[in-house]
């Protein structure tokens, strides 16, 4: 079946060329700061050119040179329909005919709201924003004043964006870039936030004693999508919710990569845990930039013009993310179809592990809906330490050679991934030959004689 797939010509040497993916790298490094605006996309640390793509449909990209990939990483979310669905295509260009943005507000915003508040009742009220960034800075700011308080709690290997109080021990990009923490975040401030690992209960309760009459709020990703795929146990995520309630301190959860992605109602519904704020990001505009925080109206009415927390946008609630917003929303919220990604999701990991486990590869996998990951380790991880000693080298080669032969994983073990409705057997199958051919660069070469030639000559 595999030899069928692929075309018993295919030989796995024959990688993709990327002459122009190449050139245009070269060329953009001479205007911005490594060549792109966000450091995952720079390849740095798996030592490849990043590929520069065209377009995008369904579950496929295609870059400049015409080659065509497998996405796994669907825009890091957004793209649960697939890429260039024609609902939401169809929406952002009748949008467009009426006007891209007015700074002024729209009846669409409101749509889309009241969509929010339908998958997640935890939000009474919400503001939109124009990233994850924007909504968990504003989320930490509003959390600050309605408690009066300045203490923030985060946990290791968490990332919530580039916000000065957050970027400390947070996880993916800053990981990957060996900077713990970022040059340019006064002390002064960074000292107000204090980081725990990660499904620790006891060392949280150490720092939570530690500052409890200073916190303003704990801000967690309940599944962390930044270490890697790694779930929050439910133990832990209750115990943050009972002290932040008994200390009148704000639960946050940075939903903006596990909202729509594990479930209509986020991990929030998944565990069962009501947050006081949630962030949401990139899926709640149909893959245009855009964010939003929303919770307790008690909380959200202390926001300007009403309160006295000032938080602004000049592009917040732009009609053409709002249209694109609620195109997609509404696909999913008639669709549901987490259950379906759940499944395909879990044909590729337990697919892999097969071939891994054939090969005496260590692998482990999980996943939540639309939203997986996977390690090189025996066991899997459940902090950002464990992530951290997973294989390093075997993760390189394995990126190289599926990106190199068309599957687009995410090129960091930091960072999750994400499957789509349009991704069918067909291209899991697809997926799995690749790996399976390309067991020979993947594999530490003391293994590779262990390794039966019939595996990869298929
Ligand atoms: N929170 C989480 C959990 C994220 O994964 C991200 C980005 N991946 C952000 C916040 C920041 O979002 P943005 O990149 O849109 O600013």
């Amino acid at each position: 079946m595999l030899r069928s797939l692929v075309g018993s010509e295919m030989c796995i040497r024959d990688r993709n060329k990327i002459d122009k993916s190449i050139k245009l790298f070269e060329e953009a490094q001479l205007l911005m700061p490594g060549g792109v605006n966000s450091p995952v996309r720079a390849f740095k640390n798996i030592g490849g050119n990043p590929i520069f793509f065209e377009k995008a449909s369904g579950a496929y990209l295609y870059d400049a040179d015409g080659n065509e990939y497998i996405d796994y990483i669907g825009s890091w979310g957004p793209m649960i329909m697939g890429h260039s669905h024609p609902k939401i295509v169809d929406a952002i260009k009748k949008q467009a005919e009426l006007g891209t943005s007015y700074g002024a507000p729209t009846g669409i915003e409101s749509e889309v709201a009241v969509l929010i508040k339908k998958c997640l009742p935890s939000i009474e009220k919400i503001r939109m924003v124009n990233s994850g960034t924007e909504a968990t800075m504003s989320s930490i700011r509003l959390a600050r004043g309605y408690t009066n308080r300045d203490k923030i709690i985060k946990f290791d290997g968490c990332y919530h964006g580039h916000v000065d109080s957050l970027l400390i021990k947070a996880g993916s990009g800053v990981l990957t870039f060996g900077l713990p923490d970022s040059p340019g975040i006064p002390k002064d401030l960074a000292k107000h936030t204090l980081s725990c690992p990660f499904n620790n209960k006891e060392e949280f309760l150490k720092v939570f004693e530690s500052v409890k009459d200073d916190l303003a709020a704990v801000i967690v990703e309940p599944i962390a999508g930044n270490m890697g795929f790694v779930p929050g146990d439910i133990d832990f995520l209750k115990l943050l919710r009972e002290v932040t309630t008994a200390n009148g301190s704000i639960l946050i959860f940075d939903e903006v990569m596990s909202g729509f992605r594990v479930s209509l109602g986020g991990a929030q519904e998944v565990f069962g845990i009501i947050p006081d704020l949630t962030a949401l990001g990139k899926v709640i505009g149909g893959g245009l930039p855009v964010g939003a925080f929303g919770g307790k109206q008690e909380i959200m009415d202390q926001l300007a013009p009403l309160g006295p927390v000032y938080q602004a946008g000049t592009l917040s609630g732009n009609p053409l993310a709002m249209a694109a917003g609620s195109a997609l929303l509404n696909l999913i919220i008639d669709e549901n179809p987490y259950e379906k990604l759940e499944s395909k999701a879990s044909s590729l990991l337990s697919g892999m592990q097969h071939i891994m486990d054939s090969a005496g590869i260590p692998f482990s996998s999980n996943q939540i809906g639309g939203m997986f990951g996977f390690f090189f380790s025996e066991t899997l991880p459940k902090n950002i330490d464990d992530v951290t000693q997973t294989n390093d080298e075997t993760f390189i080669r394995f990126l190289n050679a599926c990106i190199g032969n068309g599957i687009y994983f995410a090129p960091s073990k930091y960072e999750a991934g994400f499957i789509s409705t349009k991704h069918t057997d067909l291209e899991i199958e697809k997926t799995l030959t690749i790996i399976n051919l390309s067991l020979i660069h993947i594999s530490e070469p003391t293994r590779l004689l262990s390794i039966s030639y019939a595996v990869f000559c298929l």
